[in-house]
């Protein structure tokens, strides 16, 4: 990423007005992965499991160079119907280019997996850190959740809806920035788009109801995120850990401001958290600005924030290029023979 983009004498506009055009330029090529390609690598780790298969850790057999895996089973793919997500997927991570999101690096396939090589983020997630100190300062929070802001404006900015904003795909690297990956559910939309998806302790009331959305979902989120950070916990958590319990709640904006909140917090989460959208911070007259400009995020330095020359809160440790103890441990689990034939050729023609 080039530093120059942010420089404070271009205003911002100007700046995300070129990265869309990258970004929209990169969008409408699309070069077919090669079949195979994991040979030239040595799988060392697993870092994390995700929903099609796993993430690892992977070094080049012919250089020095990790990267960070994502496999996703043709298989389970085709079976719970995601063939358009994860093409999506692919494109979105290729036409990406900011401080704070993955991108892709390079893709391949084989006959039973699609493989997403991504830049290696040896922090671990922020879930993962969070919970191991149960609640961010508010200082802390709003380092992170204005890098996170800056990722959702670019984002939106590119006409893509994020729609799985959570502790679990925000990654620390190692410096202590952040970098949003899972962009699994990321779609382009001009309009307004219906698909039910997400993860339940952060869905907004319209996807719940079934009704069109925009980018106002992902400010519910960021709401629910921002809350998380300092309270230590989900605004919707309930006991009996019942999702349509908390479906209920959520559709009734039913949710408890702690009282440790300063008054700044509590109203934009107030104005975040906000079930009827003609009053959502985010989807309103003046936009994300609402946000960017309220006043708990009034000391943000939005540039050097940009260009990465802020001291962050905290610095992950991290030993040496294959050092995991910053992930949680992840059963290794017996290899799959492979199949001799490729599989769903014609599904994944075009990954
Ligand atoms: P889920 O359905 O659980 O959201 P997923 O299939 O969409 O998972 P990801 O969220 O993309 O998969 O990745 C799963 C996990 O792998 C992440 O939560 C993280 O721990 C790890 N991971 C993902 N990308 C990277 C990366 N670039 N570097 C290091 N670890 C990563
Ligand atoms: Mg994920």
């Amino acid at each position: 990423m080039d530093a120059q983009y942010f420089s404070p004498k271009v205003d911002y506009g100007v700046i995300l007005d070129k990265l869309k055009d990258e970004f929209n330029k990169k969008f409408v090529r699309n070069t077919p992965s090669p079949s195979c390609g994991l040979d030239n690598f040595i799988i060392k780790a697993t870092l994390g499991a995700g929903s099609f298969g796993k993430v690892q850790l992977i070094k080049e057999k012919e250089g020095d160079n990790y990267y960070a895996s994502k496999q996703l089973s043709k298989d389970q793919i085709i079976k719970t119907k995601q063939v358009s997500h994860v093409m999506s997927e692919k494109k979105v991570l290729n036409s990406m280019c900011f401080p704070f999101t993955v991108n892709l690096v390079s893709s391949f396939k084989d006959n039973d997996s699609l493989y997403l090589v991504l830049p290696l983020i040896m922090g671990g997630e922020l879930f993962t850190y969070h919970r191991k100190v149960r609640k961010f300062s508010e200082k802390q929070a709003r380092f992170y959740a204005a890098q996170v802001f800056l990722a959702l404006e670019y984002l939106h900015y590119c006409s893509l809806l994020y729609r799985d904003l959570k502790p679990e795909n925000i990654m620390l690297d190692k410096n202590g920035y952040l970098k949003v990956t899972d962009f699994g559910f990321a779609k382009k939309v001009e309009t307004r788009t219906m698909t039910l998806c997400g993860t339940p302790e952060y869905l907004p009331p319209e996807i719940i109801q079934s009704k069109p959305y925009g980018t106002s979902v992902d400010w519910w989120a960021f709401g629910v995120l921002i809350y998380e950070f300092v309270a230590g916990h989900s605004p919707f958590a309930t006991h009996s850990r019942d999702v349509m319990v908390m479906y209920n709640k959520i559709c009734e904006g039913d949710y408890k401001m702690p009282s440790a909140f300063s008054g700044p917090l509590r109203h934009l989460v107030d104005h975040l958290l906000q079930v009827d959208l003609s009053k959502r911070f985010g989807n309103l007259i003046g936009g994300n600005k609402d946000i960017k400009n309220h006043e708990w995020f009034k000391e943000v330095e939005w540039i050097p924030l940009l260009n990465q020359t802020i001291q962050p809160p905290y610095t992950p440790t991290i030993s040496n290029a294959e050092d995991i103890s910053n992930f949680d441990k992840h059963s290794e689990g017996k290899q799959k023979p492979k199949s001799k034939t490729v599989k769903h050729e014609e599904a994944f023609v075009d990954f």
